[in-house]
């Protein structure tokens, strides 16, 4: 009897131990709690960081914590469709996105996903959203300049093709109206564009393919949204979603510009993630990887060698300020990892100078290199005039008395800062702002009153094209802006100016 007992006892054990395989908690786990967007799930003993999973009604999640006892998950989808108990898969792959020419005109989601209602998007190829950045000894120098046809960026802080660049002021001061038109200006210039919305309204980015639509901008353009109203994942993979849809025309050797609109929302939605996650929260609560984040998704921002075909991705992230600040911690840690900003600010905007650009706080660090000659020549003493022209102002609101030097320089001021007001959805080509700039700089405009300098700027523009289109062609094919040149324009000036 007792020797009976014993053997069961045995046998019963030993099923016990055994029992753990037979629910094969390897690749399958129970969802233990949902909500918000996260599931804590039992099991999946083998699975991976960043790993995509399935749950039930083709809901995926993306594995975020590995812990000693679950895995915690964020849902790709509705959480209202999983319950407690569900079965949860592995994929064995990490979340990846269609890749190739078939996104080109499309507005997808933070998944690749079309948005448009044109339809399926029939490509063959994905790409893991995640990808580690090209290696240093696979990269090239920022050589060659990627044109804006914004007369202050281009030529006072210069963009180079695998730069990144950051737009960064405050609410409505113009900052997507700055990519936005750079994403104009590279029509037929064989530039492909990315534009990425994080934690817009979904009108506001209606609207904004509308326009892009209307200027035969979405045939080298994909558009990759995730709204406001969308969960915290789906809003802080966007970015890495999108990135990839780019590379994979950067490894091709094509030119590729990819906005991020904006990174502070990003930031945002990974705190709401972390803090879900029950990662203990840092400065401002944010986690203590936020800098990781944003560094590893701009970091993939480069200009390949010409051995790998000499792609390159020019990466232009937006920053939202708070009342100017730009030392909170996500702008400082953003002007970090940058090589340099486009400062816009509110009190030029209100003022009616726009693009609201602070040339004094805005930099390029290495757009200089890339910069066209003719235009490094013509814009070089710029940014010292502007400083100037700041400084007198201030102090001329003391004194009513000034001695014509001081006027001199403060007319010239002004009128500079009015040659540099450009109205929206207006790119220049390289030569007119050439050609704009040279009248500006050398004076040859300083005796007209400020309100005509457009009005002149726009007969001169006129003039030269019906009459001396030479000027504009030579410029545009890099030609050197020479004596002959100079004294063929200030002829234009001269001529137009007669009859103003
Ligand atoms: P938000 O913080 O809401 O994202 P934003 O900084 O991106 O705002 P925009 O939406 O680009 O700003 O522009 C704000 C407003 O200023 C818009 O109504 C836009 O039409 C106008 N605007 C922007 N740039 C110019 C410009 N160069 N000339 C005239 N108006 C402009
Ligand atoms: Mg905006």
């Amino acid at each position: 009897m007792v020797d009976n007992l014993e053997a069961l006892s045995g046998l019963i054990k030993k099923q016990l131990e055994n029992y753990e395989d037979k629910i094969d908690v390897g690749d399958v786990g129970t969802v233990v709690t949902i909500g918000d967007g996260i599931a804590q799930i039992y099991g999946l003993k083998n699975v991976m960081m960043s790993e995509l999973l399935i749950f039930p009604n083709d809901v995926y999640g993306m594995v975020m914590n590995l812990e000693e006892n679950s895995v915690g998950c964020v849902l790709l989808g509705k959480d209202s469709l999983i319950h407690e108990g569900d079965v949860v898969k592995r994929t064995n792959k990490v979340v990846e996105v269609p890749v190739g020419d078939e996104l080109l005109g499309r507005v997808v989601n933070s998944i690749g996903q079309p948005l448009d209602g044109k339809g399926e998007i029939k490509t063959k190829s994905y790409r893991p959203i995640e990808m580690p950045a090209p290696k240093i000894m696979d990269r090239e120098s920022v050589n060659s300049p990627l044109l804006t046809g914004i007369k202050a960026i281009d030529s006072m802080i210069p963009i180079g093709k695998g730069q990144r660049e950051l737009i960064i002021g405050d609410r409505q001061t113009g900052k997507t109206a700055i990519a936005i038109d750079t994403i104009l200006n590279q029509k037929d210039k064989n530039v492909y564009c990315v534009y990425v919305a994080i934690g817009q309204k979904n009108s506001t980015v209606a609207q904004l393919v509308q326009k892009l639509q209307e200027f035969g901008a979405m045939k080298y353009t994909t558009v990759v949204c995730a709204g406001a109203s969308e969960s915290a994942p789906l809003l802080y993979i966007a970015p890495y979603a999108a990135t990839s849809i780019a590379e994979h025309w950067m490894l091709q050797g094509k030119d590729v510009l990819i906005v991020y609109d904006d990174l502070s929302k990003h930031a945002v939605s990974y705190r709401t993630l972390s803090l879900l996650l029950k990662r203990s929260p840092g400065r401002e609560a944010y986690p203590g990887d936020i800098f990781y984040i944003h560094s590893r998704l701009l970091e993939r921002a480069c200009h390949l060698k010409s051995e790998l075909k000499g792609g390159s991705l020019t990466a232009l992230p937006i920053i939202e300020t708070q009342a100017g600040d730009i030392s909170a911690y996500i702008p400082t840690n953003v002007i970090s990892i940058t090589d340099g900003q486009i400062f816009l600010s509110n009190d030029l905007f209100n003022k009616g100078q726009r693009p609201a650009i602070d040339s004094g706080l805005s930099v390029s660090r290495v757009g200089s290199a890339a910069q066209y000659k003719s235009m490094k020549k013509v814009s070089s003493s710029m940014k010292i005039e502007l400083a100037n022209y700041q400084e007198l102002l201030e102090f001329s609101r003391f004194g009513s008395d000034l001695d014509k030097v001081t006027k001199d320089i403060l007319k010239h001021g002004s009128i500079l800062m009015e040659v540099l007001k450009q109205k929206q959805y207006s790119p220049l080509s390289l030569s007119q702002e050439i050609v704009d700039i040279y009248i500006a700089q050398n004076k040859l405009i300083d005796d007209i009153e400020v309100e005509k300098v457009h009005k002149a700027l726009k007969r001169i523009s006129e003039y030269i094209y019906s009459q001396k289109n030479d000027i504009y062609e030579k410029l545009e094919n890099g030609h050197l802006l020479d004596d002959e040149l100079k004294r063929e324009i200030e002829e234009c000036v001269l001529t137009v100016k007669k009859v103003l």
